[in-house]
């Protein structure tokens, strides 16, 4: 747990490395993982398949077929029983019927018979080894000729070797991909239930920002968080509610956050977190709800204010625009799929020699923005984007991972190996 003592001390700048009040990475991440839990399970809703996709199951399914339901071919060829396939020289076989795809053949066969069959076909009674055509010498229409090197079994694909009857396919808490679409439908499931979206709310803060469509007047820039939180957020299928631009005003942010908090499960705000003269978010925060943690040892993002407001959970990101996208990906991403019902893995991290000489200092750890690829001899290699200032946005759209380097690193030379996070999709 956090102590709450440390959240009473008092604020100091963001320049210094060692800020004995920021907590470490890991400890925020479990304290928001302690701290968030995931919707009932009574929170969902039933969906046709399709619009599905993407979502996240609130139900186990247990499959109430097999898939395949019936032995059937692998190969064009002609089914027969093992039994008749000869030991040593060649037998002829009558072919007595035929099995296609969608159109089995009903009759079976016995001793001394087969039955053309093409692929996807059901197998028919008497019938366990399919003989590829190709291994077949055709005598007129009637009969064939085979020899001895076909197995019993050989190119049958045999019922429920996919899925059982009674078996777990997927379990509640999975994201469904298009593979599970398609698996869901070989079990001819049409609708499945799955957690309801959580409703998310977000704005930017600052007298300076203009947004996009309107002309920039003298000391504003455009705000661009907005857009990079729309992104991330849109691809983690919410509900999103663009607030818009709030003013460096005290007022103005107890009202967004009061009304924000009724009908919405997360607020994320940008700017105002650190500890300039017109930062109100912690304040307000303060005063509306729960702080849990206000400052974690990382950059870029140190300011990063995280609590509570009523029923909601409160992300107050840093101004920054990288920033705001490094602290999102760390905290906002994992808190939201824990909160959505979601089940997840930890994320990749990998080993890679950098080609560029990383500069830092020893404190916090750090997020830097690199271009991950691979030589030929596989090896993974990772260069820097450039100027990693947190304001720098071409940095992380021209990376494809970040590297993390810890605490305690400082200079990392060219041909070191260092840790890298791949972006996820969404990024
Ligand atoms: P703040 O955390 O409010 O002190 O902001 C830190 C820096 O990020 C300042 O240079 C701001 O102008 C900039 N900034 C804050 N919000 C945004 C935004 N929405 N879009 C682009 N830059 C921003
Ligand atoms: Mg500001």
């Amino acid at each position: 747990m956090i102590d709450n003592d440390i959240l009473h001390l008092s604020r100091p700048g963001c320049s210094d490395e060692h800020d004995p009040t920021a907590i470490t990475v890991d400890v925020a991440q479990q304290s928001i993982i302690d701290c968030v839990k995931p919707l009932a399970s009574t929170e969902q809703e039933r969906l046709p398949l399709r619009q599905s996709i993407d979502r996240v199951l609130a139900e186990d399914i247990i499959a109430e077929m097999n898939v395949p339901p019936y032995d059937n071919s692998a190969m064009d060829g002609f089914a027969l029983h093992a039994d008749g396939i000869p030991q040593n020289g060649t037998v002829t076989l009558k072919v007595v019927g035929n099995s296609f795809a969608g159109h089995p053949f009903f009759e079976g066969c016995t001793s001394g018979e087969c039955v053309r069959i093409m692929t996807g076909a059901v197998i028919p009674a008497g019938c366990n080894t399919v003989i590829p055509q190709e291994h077949v010498e055709l005598l007129g229409a009637e009969s064939i000729r085979i020899d001895g090197r076909a197995r019993l079994g050989e190119n049958v694909r045999f019922v429920g070797e996919d899925i059982r009857l009674g078996q777990t396919v997927l379990t509640c808490g999975r994201r469904l991909t298009a593979a599970d679409l398609g698996l869901l439908s070989s079990l001819g499931i049409n609708n499945v239930a799955v957690m309801r979206r959580l409703r998310v709310a977000f704005f930017s803060t600052g007298d300076e920002l203009q947004t996009v469509g309107e002309a920039l007047q003298p000391g504003q820039i455009y705000d661009s968080n907005r857009y990079t939180l729309f992104g991330m957020l849109s691809r983690q299928h919410c509900d999103i509610t663009d607030l818009g631009v709030i003013g460096d005003d005290p007022m103005q942010v107890r009202n967004t956050l009061q009304l924000a908090a009724k009908s919405h499960d997360v607020i994320i705000s940008s700017g105002g977190v650190s500890v300039g003269k017109a930062d109100y978010i912690y304040q307000v925060l303060n005063e509306l709800g729960d702080i849990i943690f206000w400052k974690v040892a990382m950059k870029p993002g140190r300011p990063l204010t995280f609590g509570r407001l009523q029923q909601a959970l409160f992300f107050g990101l840093p101004g920054n625009p990288v920033a705001v996208m490094v602290s999102f990906s760390q905290f906002v991403q994992p808190a939201l799929q824990r909160f959505g019902g979601e089940i997840t893995r930890p994320p990749l991290i990998l080993r890679a020699v950098t080609s560029s000489l990383l500069r830092k200092r020893a404190g916090r750890t750090e997020y830097q923005r690199g271009i991950l690829s691979q030589a030929s001899d596989g090896e993974l290699t990772v260069c820097k984007t450039g100027e990693q200032g947190s304001g720098i946005l071409r940095s992380m759209s021209q990376a494809n991972c970040f590297i993390v380097l810890t605490a305690d690193q400082t200079r990392v030379e060219a041909g070191s190996t260092v840790i890298v996070q791949p972006f996820a999709s969404w990024l």
